[in-house]
């Protein structure tokens, strides 16, 4: 990126923090005076940076993926699996030059193999000021948005150019789910669009020789219980839309936690909220959808190779 590109993302990223229509809330507050929806004025509150183990092979590599998870978040998922750092926004409040500071440090310290912004829709302008700025500082690393892919066109219209790879969640499918359970009209809308946008950016997900992520779009799929049938459109639309190559990961690991079984309070209270999201999903409903993306022909999955060499 010249100097003349970077000025000019520089001036976009205040304009937007000056009247900020960043995500689908459209709030168009002034963040260095208030707060929208997300909670978040114009430093980015951040709950842990440090290499993380927790991601697909090829993003946390040998050495982890260098993560930084933002708090707050633009979604209200009632079953969100962040919920300390997502809904309650604990953590430390950081300027974008010192955010860029950081990243420099899990660069040296770390040696990790990226800087992976985990959720940050709701921070993009921060987010944009400091990669330019850890540019500066001699930041090498490929930067992964990490995202519910509940974005702007316009946010990643900022992004475009400063992000190697989109790490995004396709979560529900159906506009009435979006409702009950992300408390958003119509996530799907906005993620198919999204998602549609960071593949003509970036394209399908490529690898350095020793298999680490290099480039490219990764989408995630986390299976919920009883939901399966949305899962299957999710991954007909990744095959006919967005790439028959397109890297799909198709999670298991649904746990019942922030608002889901919890006791009904007030009038009516028997029993506890969100009663169909109050287990774990079953193999069955993770092979369905795992047989809906093979046969609507997405073939590379987040799967262990299937001889004996030598795998991340
Ligand atoms: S990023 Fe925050 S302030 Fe900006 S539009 Fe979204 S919710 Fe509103």
């Amino acid at each position: 990126m010249t100097s003349r590109d970077a000025a000019k993302k520089r001036s976009l990223a205040y304009a937007h923090m000056r009247n900020c229509n960043l995500c689908p809330r459209m709030c168009g507050v002034n963040r260095y005076e208030t707060t929208g929806m997300c909670l978040i004025g114009d430093k980015v509150k951040v709950n842990v940076i440090a290499p993380h183990f927790g991601e697909e092979p090829c993003i946390q590599g040998h050495n982890g993926s260098g993560a930084v998870f933002m708090s707050g978040c633009n979604l209200r998922c009632v079953f969100c699996q962040n919920y300390d750092i997502s809904h309650r926004r604990n953590g430390m409040d950081l300027t974008p030059e010192e955010l860029a500071e950081w990243y420099v440090k899990l660069q040296e310290v770390g040696r990790v193999h990226n800087i992976n912004i985990v959720t940050p829709e709701h921070v993009v302008p921060q987010v944009a000021l400091s990669i330019l700025h850890a540019r500066d500082l001699g930041l090498r690393l490929p930067i992964v948005y990490n995202t519910s892919s509940f974005d702007s066109l316009a946010s990643l219209d900022l992004m475009d150019g400063l992000v190697d790879i989109y790490l995004a969640d396709f979560k529900v499918w159906q506009a009435e789910t979006s409702r009950r359970l992300l408390k958003a009209d119509d996530y799907a809308a906005t993620a198919r669009e999204s998602v549609r946008a960071m593949q003509a950016q970036v394209g399908d997900l490529c690898f350095t020789a020793d298999g680490i992520a290099k480039k490219g779009l990764l989408v995630r799929h986390l299976a919920m219980p009883g939901r399966e049938a949305e899962g299957a459109a999710i991954m007909r639309f990744l095959a006919s839309n967005v790439s028959t190559d397109c890297f799909v990961n198709i999670m298991e690991q649904y746990r019942p936690d922030a608002h889901v079984g919890k006791k009904k309070r007030g009038r009516g209270g028997e029993g506890v909220r969100y009663d169909d999201l109050n287990r774990p999903v079953t193999d069955a409903e993770v092979s369905s959808i795992r047989k809906a993306a093979a046969d609507a022909g997405l073939w590379r999955f987040n799967e262990s190779p299937q001889h004996d060499g030598f795998v991340i």
